[in-house]
């Protein structure tokens, strides 16, 4: 792999990390937690038990997503990278622009590039 292959190996791995919809999951987990106890507690000022249970059952669903979506995401969204091609390390976060700049691995000192024809 040369250099220009490993950094566009890596933007296009940036490009499939990004994603919208965990965000508007949460979003509308967030807005069913805050509504859910914002019912649950007017229904409870003004003595309507019924209204108690509703927003209960809503603020409950809006955490279950919450608290989901906190082991979820992280195993759905497992960050992309080019690896080493030695020691299979994912070359990601500050280890990509270390690679770029000496074009070693920083776990095991490997070369990463061929060299670049001119
Ligand atoms: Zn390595």
């Amino acid at each position: 792999m040369t250099r220009h292959e490993f950094i566009s190996a890596q933007a296009a791995a940036r490009r499939q990390t990004v994603s919208f919809w965990p965000v508007a999951v949460n979003l509308v987990a967030l807005g069913c937690f805050i509504w859910g106890a914002a019912h649950g507690y007017g229904a409870g000022e003004a003595g309507d038990l019924a209204g108690v249970r509703t927003g209960g059952m809503v603020f409950g669903v809006g955490l279950a997503i919450l608290l989901a979506s906190l082991v979820v995401v992280p195993i759905i969204h497992r960050e992309r990278g080019p690896r080493c091609p030695h020691c299979r390390l994912k070359l990601i976060r500050i280890l990509g622009p270390l690679a770029i700049a000496s074009g070693h691995c920083g776990r095991c000192s490997m070369p990463l590039f061929e060299e670049e024809k001119r």
